[in-house]
């Protein structure tokens, strides 16, 4: 598929940002702020974190845009057991009052459970075949996102994120996290220095990444942006990915090594703190004051076919 074909075929939001006459909200400052965390990348893009944004001022900007969400979420094996906890969350903290229209791919469809959902919200259910090893899983997300984009969602839905199954909302996911290509910091890395990220560092890899190079360490199991942007992401990542399977090299973490390699050449325009991606078994850090998304404790032994 061409350039031309995506730019054709997807619709983006008005950037124009509408505020609401009469709307109150506290004065914001610019020399005064959070002083314990940074809140911009060099090459000038957002890094969300609590405190540094209006989340009534940004609801309302986004309401009169009347947009929607779409979710992807894959539970293949035994994985649907993540499933109710995720989907029962997601109804109390992740865009609330916005239309949200979730994806589940799974091979065990009849296990998919009835979570009751707020007006404006909706389910589908994607039949995928089961696979013997988690890698294999894990990567062919890709290709279903692509396909999915390409097949059901140009033209109808305006933003799309990409989420693993295994966790949980604690807190608001919203319009503050809404940007062109978005990209969720791992919390295992954030304090390290580049050259111990968990990157691919063998050059035979499309996802090759060298010592000194790499901004950030982010994460798989969240990324997101408009559709356009995420299937050009899925695309690529697909094709490197199958591309260094043809020559029998695997990437150190599948599709996320992929994922790190493509944000570090096309940068995200919004990147969201560890506060979008915690793992439960973390002791929280001091710069985060809340906790909105995170992996829970699983016994990998118990739940992976291999
Ligand atoms: N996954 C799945 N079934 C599997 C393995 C993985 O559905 O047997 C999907 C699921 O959505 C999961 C994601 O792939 O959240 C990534 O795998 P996992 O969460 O195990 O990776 P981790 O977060 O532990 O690195
Ligand atoms: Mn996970």
């Amino acid at each position: 598929m061409t350039e031309r074909f995506v730019s054709e075929h997807f619709k983006s939001p008005d950037s124009h940002l509408v505020a609401t006459d009469g709307l109150q909200y506290q004065q914001p400052s610019i020399t005064h702020g959070r002083t314990d965390i940074v809140s911009l990348t060099p090459w000038l893009a957002p890094i969300v974190w609590e405190g540094t944004f209006n989340p009534v001022l940004l609801d309302s900007v986004y309401q009169k845009k009347n947009i929607s969400i779409a979710v992807t979420v894959f539970a293949v094996g035994k994985y649907i057991m993540f499933m109710k906890d995720f989907l029962e969350t997601a109804e109390q903290h992740f865009f609330v009052g916005f239309r949200v229209h979730v994806h589940v791919f799974t091979d065990r469809p009849n296990e998919v459970p009835k979570v009751k959902m707020a007006d404006g919200r909706k389910l589908s259910v994607h039949s995928v075949p089961n696979s013997k090893r988690w890698q294999e899983i894990s990567a062919r997300r890709m290709e279903m996102i692509q396909k999915l984009i390409e097949e059901k969602l140009k033209g109808d839905m305006d933003y799309i994120f990409c989420l693993d199954v295994d966790s949980k909302f604690h807190g608001r996911w919203g319009t503050e996290s809404l940007g062109e290509l978005v990209a969720v910091i791992h919390p295992g890395y954030y304090r390290d220095h580049r050259s111990r990220f968990p990157y691919e560092r063998r050059s035979a890899s499309r996802a090759y990444m060298a010592p000194d190079e790499g901004d950030f360490y982010y994460c798989g199991g969240a990324f997101g942006g408009l559709l356009k942007e995420v299937h050009q992401l899925a695309q690529t990542c697909r094709k490197n990915f199958e591309d260094d399977a043809k020559e029998g090299i695997e990437a150190a973490w599948q599709e996320e090594s992929h994922l790190n390699r493509y944000m570090w050449i096309n940068k995200p325009s919004k990147v969201l703190s560890p506060e979008y991606l915690w793992q439960d078994f973390k002791p929280r850090n001091p710069e985060i004051l809340i906790i909105r998304f995170s992996g829970v404790v699983k016994n990998y032994n118990d739940i992976r076919p291999n």
